[in-house]
């Protein structure tokens, strides 16, 4: 579905993405771990539009996106859930939402996915009034997700959902992520959360000073010293 094949990419003269390649097949939730400042985020940006590569190529179901504006990779069917929430805070929940669905074609349908969003997450239903900033930080994670649905997306690029959050919620978000998968859209999981993130993946990716240094299947990364050493903290 998403294919990146080698990319660079710099800020100024300071490149920070080293022949960065990555892949999402269908149905599949794709963890990209790493440190702060390893490049994720940067990644990130490249993929939606908002950051120029250098060179390489960034595929979405077999078309070329890495030259097209992030308005219309997002009609594409990718959706990015910002890393931070970034809701308007002064907006009800129901306004937020909305916004989400801000591209023609997702406007058209926009009250069907609405109850579609309202389904998944009913406690928005129940604050569908309220004013954003009022929420806590679940339930304004829950609205971040939920906006990032609007747009009625194929693959959803879900950045560090567990940032700041307590452990309960935490739990809660990584089950309403698989519960996204199982509806059948695909995850591309970004995290610092390292241990939940790989026991729902598929797959991961390690970002490390803007390289890719490991890649593979999550059961064979937990079991790798690096990653115990590393990332777990054994
Ligand atoms: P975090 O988890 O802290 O968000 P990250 O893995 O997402 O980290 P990036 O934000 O992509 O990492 O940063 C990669 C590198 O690029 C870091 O060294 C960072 O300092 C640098 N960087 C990020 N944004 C800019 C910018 N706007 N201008 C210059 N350098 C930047």
């Amino acid at each position: 579905m998403l294919e990146v094949n080698n990319i660079n990419a710099f800020y100024g003269n300071v490149q920070v993405l080293w022949d960065v390649s990555l892949k999402v097949n269908q149905g599949e939730i794709v963890a990209l771990i790493g440190a702060n400042g390893a490049g994720k985020s940067t990644l990130v940006h490249a993929i939606t539009g908002l950051m120029p590569i250098a060179s390489g190529s960034i595929k979405f179901l077999d078309k070329q996106i890495d030259r097209l504006p992030p308005h219309i990779i997002t009609e594409l069917g990718i959706s990015h859930i910002p890393e931070g929430r970034k809701l308007f805070t002064e907006m009800s929940v129901h306004e937020n939402l909305e916004l989400g669905a801000y591209s023609k074609p997702a406007w058209k349908k926009k009250q069907d996915t609405l109850e579609r969003v309202y389904k998944i997450f009913p406690r928005l239903k129940e604050r569908e009034k309220q004013l954003a900033r009022t929420l806590s930080g679940g339930e304004q994670q829950m609205v971040a997700m939920g906006r990032g649905l609007m747009s009625i997306p194929k693959l959803c690029i879900i950045d560090e959902p567990s940032n700041g959050l307590a452990p309960l919620v935490v739990m809660e978000v990584f089950k309403i992520v698989q519960a996204l998968r199982d509806q059948g859209i695909t995850i591309l999981l970004i995290e610092q959360n390292v241990r939940h993130t790989l026991e729902i993946s598929d797959r991961a990716y390690v970002l490390e000073n803007g390289r890719v240094v490991m890649e593979g299947d999550c059961a064979t990364c937990l079991a790798s010293e690096h990653i115990k050493k590393a990332y777990l903290g054994l």
